[in-house]
């Protein structure tokens, strides 16, 4: 009987992949790949010999990227159909900014196969390491750059905001020589009202390969218009004031402390 298994290879595959996704890449008839790197390519096909294929085939120049997606979930749920285990292999966490794989496990739910999603490290928890943030000190927004823009996210500046896919910002199309970024202006205005322009954050970018180190630029927030970006680039944007506490939970707290 077919079933689907996502499994992640983290951002660098050597050393960041589980024992139990390569037993899965393994056990599968087939891997479907959503990688661009290609020793994490290599690394799968050597997992699985003949039996994996790329869904990176179904981009196309200036294509909208939901029909992508339907697409590669639709091919995904032809081989769960067949009986197959299928495993997709996604770089970083298979289920964080993954529409596909959301979409193809929602499909064979609805369809009665068993689905499942295993965890694995993703982009953001590389930046927690590499920036040094711990979200548990001043919180963590976490969105997607043109989600952000289009709902009007409601930010507080006393917390990180990590905005992701900053370098397709307001794209819907896939663009194979690079976007044009028309609305990083807006953007721009946007974080003007939570952020003074001179506030700085930072652009980043974790290593795929080992011994290499993360890419780290500092930029004042009124200069992000001027920056260039890649498709793998996270902003994070510290807080630019300290919280303000509640007095009477304060006191509570304090009560209880004995003070
Ligand atoms: N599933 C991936 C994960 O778990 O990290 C995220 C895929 S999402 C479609 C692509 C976005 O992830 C990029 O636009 C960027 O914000 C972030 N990203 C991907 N690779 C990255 C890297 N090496 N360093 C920093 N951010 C990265």
């Amino acid at each position: 009987r077919g079933r689907l298994i996502a499994v992640g290879t983290g951002i660098r595959i050597v050393g960041q992949i589980t024992t139990e996704a390569i037993a899965w890449i393994r056990r599968a008839d087939r891997v479907f790949t959503l990688i661009s790197d290609p020793v994490a390519d290599e690394t799968i096909r050597r997992l699985n010999p003949g039996g994996v294929e790329s869904l990176s085939t179904f981009y196309e120049d200036r294509k909208p990227r939901e029909i992508t997606y339907r697409q590669m979930a639709g091919r995904v749920m032809e081989c769960v159909r067949e009986g197959s285990i299928t495993c997709i292999a996604s770089y970083g966490h298979p289920g964080v900014f993954a529409d596909p794989v959301h979409e193809a496990v929602r499909r064979a739910r609805e369809e009665g196969f068993p689905a499942q999603i295993l965890p694995a490290i993703s982009a953001e928890d590389c930046l927690f390491a590499d920036l040094g943030v711990d979200p548990a000190r001043s919180g963590c927004q976490s969105y997607d750059a043109t989600d952000f823009l289009v709902h009007g996210r409601m930010i507080d500046p006393s917390s990180c905001l990590i905005l992701w896919q900053i370098g397709a910002v307001g794209e819907p199309l896939f663009r194979a020589d690079g976007y044009p970024l028309s609305l990083l202006p807006i953007l721009v205005d946007r974080l003007a009202r939570i952020h003074p322009l001179g506030h700085v954050g930072y652009l980043y970018e974790a290593p795929a390969h080992l011994g290499a180190g993360p890419m780290i630029r500092a930029v004042a927030l009124g200069s992000l218009t001027g920056e260039r970006f890649s498709t793998s680039s996270t902003l994070y944007i510290p807080p630019s004031r300290p919280p303000r506490p509640d007095p009477d939970v304060v006191a509570r707290i304090n009560s209880m402390r004995g003070q």
